[in-house]
């Protein structure tokens, strides 16, 4: 099972851009992190490099196929499993919230715990949860209240789904 590591943003709610900033500035330890879960990035990950500056800059091998290594800077942030068909499959009781692989659907429970990760110290968190109907309901990271949304754009800040790509194959790749 894949746990989802929802990037979780100011005042306990999730957004894409949030998720995209926390990556980006974090990612000498972001790869560290998800390979703790079990999620390898780290072929994407070249650590620094000076691209003919006087400067260090994080760098990403581009995983879509042209497979240059770029700055991380000019990177887009990409769903793997498009945003679009991001899905989740109901079971009973009570349970985490992932998947069994990067290709099957996500599973949610009546209630149970995710994973978060806090984008302001990448530190992360268990927050239990409720579901109902599509809507998900947790506590705050941070907080002592509750925030709600819906299931789908909860999983859109799912750092295991996300990968840094070149805006060249990003293009290429369209709504896939
Ligand atoms: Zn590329």
């Amino acid at each position: 099972m894949i746990p989802a590591i929802i990037v979780m943003g100011p005042g306990g709610g999730t957004d894409f851009n949030t998720a995209r900033t926390f990556i980006i500035n974090n990612w000498d330890v972001f790869p560290g992190i998800l390979e703790s879960y079990g999620v390898s990035l780290t072929s994407m990950f070249e650590g620094t490099r000076d691209f003919e500056s006087n400067t260090q800059w994080n760098a990403f091998r581009c995983p879509a196929g042209c497979n240059r290594i770029l700055p991380l800077d000019c990177a887009d942030l990409d769903h793997m499993k498009a945003r679009a068909t991001i899905s989740c499959v109901k079971k009973p009781g009570q349970g985490g919230l992932g998947r069994l692989n990067t290709l099957t659907p996500w599973e949610v429970y009546d209630s149970g715990a995710f994973l978060a990760i806090n984008y302001q110290n990448g530190a992360t968190e268990m927050l239990n949860y409720t579901y109902n109907a599509g809507s998900i309901t947790y506590k705050k990271i941070g907080f002592n209240t509750n925030a709600t949304s819906a299931l789908n754009d909860l999983l859109a800040c799912d750092a295991t789904n996300l990968q840094p790509l070149c805006p060249r194959c990003n293009r290429s790749k369209g709504a896939k």
